[in-house]
């Protein structure tokens, strides 16, 4: 229980999962104030016994005057309040979440209860809207939110919509029910505690996105800028339904990754002209309950390129020869951003068609891959995926074709170094990690919201320690 409880206010002793609990011990010993469950299978628990000595363990605990005794909705009159104990009556939903949960909660609010505690599956990220609209709208103690990945994000969000509390696991592997967080996630990644009413929402939509770095870089910059801000990863199916949808939570800003960066434009109320050519956007800014979508995927690559080159800024790219390779979504970006920087450019990508077509919309030039070793150019950059954890031996670039001198820019960035920059270092040549470009586009983002300049360092510490961990 010491283990457990450390970094939580509170403790649920789960006693559907203990043979024979000595419930005196157990409080007797308590190192915080505990809630003591003994979950009913019919509601995702694993009490075996039968339900007389259920209920007696449960009263029993009242008795000894536990700070919470948890019971199931349908058994809630069986139980006798007294002292200080106060009486959660509770539902759980683990196939979805129903249209109207107001009728639910009415039946769980007439038992008396002093807390209730409602909670769902959520099958799509829009069922979160329903659970955050009761919460707001109750004035009876409420703990509430979904289960699920799609559900993820209310077990922090409840908190600003006054949810009574949340549950997060001890420790990854050991959650009470799907998608719960661990304790450091809510409080580390989140900062859950200094969540309120007026904390507003950022996040990042995609499909999948668990595993975005996004979140770990935004909310620390957030917390660096005394900013009152969350950042939450949103999975997102119909992107439409969930704009529309999430407009009544005056979300004020997300980041966009695959597979929405295309079909989010039409959701919007006004593009950037650079990011309608590309026809892709990676940020969505909220002015005033306007939507407004850029594109800071090509600022992510110019900007750390335009301070190696130096000189006159923002011209510094004027006339390069740049060679691309790739011509999928981060070529295209970058492309339209160098061409209007009046940039050289050749694209070299393993499907020849592909990398004609882009240099026809942008203006450019392409040539074969095989042509790469005879290309003259000051300017590298690969937007493929190839070198990419956990293929790091592979190189989508011969050593060949390395020039001294020339600057030669990844925009794969785990690992930080990967083949390409290592050879390219050592044929003399300058180089921009990855990183660099992952964090001028968070950065860039960050500003775009806040107004406020970025915290760069904080940002790319927190991207590298993400990334020592994963590997
Ligand atoms: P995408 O749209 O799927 O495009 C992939 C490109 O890589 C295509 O040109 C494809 O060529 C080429 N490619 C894939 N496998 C290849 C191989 N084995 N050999 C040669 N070429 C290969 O992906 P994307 O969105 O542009 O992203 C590409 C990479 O950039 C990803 O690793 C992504 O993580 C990274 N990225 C990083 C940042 C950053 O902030 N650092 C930003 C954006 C993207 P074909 O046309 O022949 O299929």
């Amino acid at each position: 229980m010491k283990t457990a409880c450390a970094g939580a206010d509170l403790m649920e002793l789960r006693l559907d999962g203990v043979a024979s609990p000595d419930l005196r011990r157990l409080l007797e010993h308590r190192p915080c104030p505990v809630i003591v469950t003994v979950r009913h299978g019919s509601q995702g628990g694993r009490y075996s016994g039968s339900e007389a000595n259920r209920l007696a363990v449960l009263q029993n605990a009242i008795d000894l005057g536990a700070e919470y005794v948890d019971v199931e909705l349908f058994a809630a009159g069986e139980l006798e309040p007294r002292g200080n104990t106060k009486l959660i009556v509770s539902h759980h939903d683990f196939e979805k979440t129903p249209a109207d949960l107001r009728v639910l909660h009415q039946e769980l609010r007439k038992t008396g209860a002093h807390i209730v505690k409602l909670v769902t599956m959520a099958r799509d990220i829009c069922d979160n809207l329903r659970m955050f609209e009761l919460l707001r709208s109750t004035d009876v103690p409420t703990i509430g939110f979904c289960m699920g990945e799609e559900g993820q994000i209310s077990r922090v969000l409840t908190k600003k919509f006054g949810g009574y509390l949340t549950y997060a696991a001890p420790e990854r592997g050991r959650e009470a029910a799907p998608g719960q967080l661990t304790v450091s996630e809510l409080r580390e990644l989140y900062h859950y505690e200094s969540i309120g009413t007026d904390t507003e929402i950022y996040g990042v939509i995609g499909n999948p996105v668990a595993h975005s770095l996004s979140p770990a870089i935004h909310n620390a910059a957030f917390q660096e800028a005394g900013i009152d801000a969350v950042y939450l990863p949103f999975k997102v199916a119909d992107v439409g339904a969930f704009v529309r949808g999430f407009r009544a939570l005056d979300v004020r800003g997300y980041s966009v990754t695959i597979p929405h960066k295309s079909r989010i434009v039409q959701e919007l109320d006004e593009i950037g002209p650079l990011s309608r050519r590309i026809g892709a956007v990676n940020t969505v800014i909220n002015r005033d309950g306007k939507l407004l979508g850029r594109n800071t995927d090509y600022m992510g690559a110019l900007r750390p390129l335009e301070r190696l080159l130096g000189g006159n800024g923002a011209h510094s790219l004027e006339g390069k020869r740049v060679v691309l390779c790739g011509a999928g979504g981060a070529a295209r970006a970058v492309a339209f951003g160098l061409a209007e920087r009046n940039a050289k450019v050749v694209i070299v990508n393993r499907t020849h068609e592909k990398g004609v077509k882009l240099a026809e919309e942008v203006g450019c030039g392409a040539q074969p891959r095989e042509s790469l070793c005879d290309l003259a150019y000051d300017v590298l950059i690969n937007t493929t995926s190839v070198g990419m954890h956990p293929n790091v031996d592979e190189t989508p670039v011969p050593k060949e074709a390395l020039r001294r001198g020339a600057v030669v820019m990844d925009a794969v960035y785990n690992p930080p170094e990967t083949r390409l920059l290592r050879e390219a270092r050592e044929a003399g040549c300058r180089t921009i990690s990855g990183v660099e470009w992952f964090i001028d586009q968070a950065a860039a983002q960050f500003e775009l919201w806040t107004g406020m300049k970025a915290p760069h360092e904080l940002m790319t510490d927190v991207l590298l320690m993400r990334l020592g961990a994963g590997n």
